[in-house]
């Protein structure tokens, strides 16, 4: 595997950058996370949603929104698909309540333990067969080498 290549799939599953889901993946593309917003009232949709419910509009307008959130709930997947899942072990993977009020189920950004609920995360994406795709990153702890007592220097 190279640096270029998913830890999670084969590329072969790399999605249609084109269709519905354009605006999200024109975004990825540079670095920016774009979703849908209903165009009248402003309620975050689902990525494939084309009638809003808060006012039944059909008016979608994608707009850049904040790259976090939280772990609303995760799963750990343990089926392999031979050849087109790279994982060796289960992984997770996330529905993430992003601050824009949208949900997206991802995986992670590297393989990892599964984040606990409530985690803070943020999202960027992983390269999959040359598609960007929205993926988290579990806020990691602070933790440098340890800072050394300060000592008595001898006599
Ligand atoms: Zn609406």
């Amino acid at each position: 595997m190279t640096a270029a290549e998913d830890w999670l799939l084969d590329p072969s599953l790399a999605p249609s950058t084109g269709g519905r889901l354009a605006p999200l993946y024109a975004g990825a593309a540079e670095g920016r996370l774009t979703l849908p917003f209903c165009a009248a009232c402003d309620l975050p949709l689902e990525l494939e949603q084309q009638v809003c419910d808060g006012c039944g509009r059909d008016d979608v307008a994608w707009r850049d929104v904040a790259a976090e959130g939280t772990v609303h709930t995760v799963t750990v997947v343990h089926r392999r698909e031979t050849g087109l899942v790279r994982a060796e072990d289960p992984y997770p993977v996330a529905d993430v309540e992003l601050t824009s009020g949208h949900r997206l189920l991802m995986a992670g950004r590297r393989p990892s333990a599964p984040p606990a609920i409530g985690t803070p995360v943020t999202v960027s994406f992983r390269f999959l067969g040359g598609v960007a795709v929205p993926a988290y990153d579990a806020a990691v702890p602070a933790s440098g080498p340890p800072t050394p007592l300060p000592q008595e220097s001898p006599r």
